[in-house]
């Protein structure tokens, strides 16, 4: 999409276990996991949801996904690492609805994806 030819070495299944190396760091980096489990419970909803729509996603790829709200209140940030693992900031959370939530996740699944 570049325009730019990159090989990367890595198999999905390494991308998943670099992933769990990574993930413990990232979430404290961010103040945690967001104690409000509804909350929690929504971004779970909207990032299955756009899999599950797109099966190609989880047929041709095993990444494993799985999407997390960080407590961080100053950082609007969200990302993804190569494994699936999904991060949204509730600095960006609380300032969208649910249909930008929808688009921000879908951007970050395909990070993980492309
Ligand atoms: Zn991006």
């Amino acid at each position: 999409m570049t325009g730019e030819n990159q090989y990367v070495s890595l198999t999905p299944q390494q991308e998943v276990a670099l992933d769990s190396q990574a993930v413990p760091q990232m979430i404290q980096q961010h103040g945690g996991p967001h104690p409000d489990r509804r909350l929690q419970a929504l971004i779970d909803q909207i990032g299955w949801r756009i899999v599950r729509t797109n099966p190609e996603i989880i047929e041709t790829h095993p990444w494993d996904f799985e999407f997390s709200l960080l407590v961080d209140p100053q950082k609007v940030n969200a990302f993804a690492l190569p494994g699936g693992q999904t991060f949204i900031t509730d600095a960006l959370f609380s300032q969208l609805n649910e249909v930008q939530i929808a688009g921000v996740i879908g951007h970050e699944i395909a990070h993980v994806v492309a």
